[in-house]
């Protein structure tokens, strides 16, 4: 049974999917305002395990993730550099899909971007004034709080310090302030604006969520993620909105993801403690999968605090797991398999799918996988190995890393053309048979993170800590 942590309910609770067998997943996607920080990697990952997770254990899912390209910070930055709103978010959108593919993250079925569906939100937003809940002032609507009697449900925020009719037009607000929000706002000069049937203006950044998941995945949808930070006010308007509009539940779990944290604070561009992506890989020269494993190894629901040391302790973790995969792929066998490691294979697996159906309890399952590599080695240095053993084990070690991911390194083949062009010259030197070349050149790799190994087949390569 696969139980997991619903914000809405504040209980652990047996998850079952409308449709038996298939789950429809909306994640809150990325503000197109600026490169994503290793934060925001934090919240993606999460939901990326829980996605691979859900397909492993045999679902079908249906995963939609918008963009969020018009809102509140996105139109401020196009406006500070001149520039229209999709010159201005083109490159971070960009940036997005490239880091989501060097950290191995699946990707939606759908992504749905904001400014395509403008017409609807307006259309919803109508709906809401006719069906009351919402009230114009100066060509902008806002949401009357005190209309919708289920509000404050998921963040279970105090409701007694409220003021009826009081607004905030910004997109995002602390809990202090519960207020009347603005669905739609008004033509502001020098904004960028659609003329729909509200007049001219922009959606508000909540109600872009409540049309693009109710678009993809229905009105009633079993599960939606963010970090904690989307709770108020954003997911908490969102149910406003959608259960307001069409009479219905909007959704059954609700899952969030703790902060990823730097110097004692939460990683966010106004702390100005980001480190994003591409610097830690291009600049520090980090393996992604290592950056990948660290995200996934703390539970969800704890805080998550980044140093150097917990990268180093990835690289370890990661660096265990190949080169036993390595030696499994690259040795010499005797025929035949023995009835321990099938039972050894068995527990692993089953301890791994046991753990994350416990609320995606990751270290249950990351300390089987661990363990059974250790008892692996074991029977490797005693010479015990049998080469069905072998496959077995390799081809368990694939299953879990369906859900792991940091095995099927989709950039291996796509190498930094410097370190292509180096194990290219070594090769020609080892031809040549100036060993001293090959020698540096290897030594030089070795320095870069890449292992040189010469076998029968040709020279392999592997990747490992730099020295
Ligand atoms: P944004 O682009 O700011 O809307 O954030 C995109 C996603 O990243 C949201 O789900 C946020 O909750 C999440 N997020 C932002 N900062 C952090 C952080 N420091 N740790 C974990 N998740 C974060
Ligand atoms: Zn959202």
């Amino acid at each position: 049974m696969i139980r997991f942590f619903n914000t809405l309910s504040g209980k652990i609770e047996p998850f079952k999917p409308i449709t038996p067998g298939e789950v429809k997943l909306y994640t809150c996607g990325p503000t197109v305002y600026d490169y994503p920080h290793i934060g925001n990697y934090r919240a993606y990952m999460f939901e990326d395990l829980l996605k691979r997770f859900l397909k492993f254990m045999g679902f079908k899912v249906t995963h939609v993730m918008n963009i969020t390209d018009v809102d509140d910070k996105t139109i401020k930055g196009a406006v500070e550099r001149g520039i229209s709103l999709q010159e201005y978010t083109k490159d971070f959108t960009e940036a997005f899909f490239s880091d989501i593919d060097a950290l191995n993250i699946d990707r939606a079925d759908f992504y749905p971007r904001a400014t395509e569906h403008v017409q609807k939100m307006a259309q919803m937003v109508k709906g809401l004034h006719e069906k009351g809940y919402a009230y114009e002032k100066d060509g902008s609507y806002y949401f009357s709080i005190a209309k919708f009697k289920n509000y404050g449900q998921l963040s279970k925020i105090d409701l007694s310090g409220r003021k009826v009719g009081v607004r905030i037009d910004s997109d995002e607000y602390e809990k202090e302030s519960v207020h009347d929000f603005a669905l739609w706002k008004a033509r502001k000069e020098g904004e960028p604006a659609w003329d729909t049937v509200l007049g001219l203006g922009r959606p508000g950044w909540h109600i872009e969520c409540s049309v693009m998941s109710t678009k993809y995945l229905g009105e009633t949808f079993d599960i939606h993620c963010g970090g904690v930070d989307n709770i108020f006010p954003h997911h908490e308007n969102e149910i406003a909105q959608s259960e307001a509009y069409n009479g219905k539940k909007f959704v059954n779990t609700w899952l969030h993801c703790q902060h990823l944290i730097r110097d004692g604070e939460k990683m966010s561009k106004s702390m100005g403690n980001t480190i994003t992506l591409r610097e830690l890989i291009e600049k520090r020269k980090v393996d992604p999968m290592a950056i990948r494993l660290l995200l996934l190894s703390t539970h969800y629901r704890k805080i998550l605090n980044f140093t150097c040391d917990a990268l180093d302790q990835a690289h370890a973790s990661l660096r265990r797991i190949r080169d036993f995969v390595y030696e499994l792929e690259n040795s010499q066998f005797p025929a035949g398999e023995k009835k321990s490691v099938v039972e050894l294979i068995d527990d692993m697996k089953q301890t791994f799918s046991m753990g994350l159906s416990d609320d995606l309890n990751m270290s249950v399952s990351l300390t089987a996988v661990f363990e059974a590599i250790k008892k692996g080695h074991i029977l490797l240095s005693q010479g015990t190995i049998h080469q069905g053993d072998a496959m077995n084990l390799l081809s368990a070690l694939r299953s879990v890393d369906d859900v792991l991911g940091i095995l099927q390194d989709k950039n291996e083949s796509d190498l930094p053309l410097d370190i292509v062009q180096k194990i290219q010259a070594r090769e020609k030197a080892r031809i040549e048979k100036d060993f001293a070349l090959a020698d540096k050149i290897r030594q030089e790799l070795v320095e870069e993170g890449i292992l040189l190994e010469d076998t029968k087949d040709g020279t392999r390569w592997k990747r490992i800590q730099r020295k």
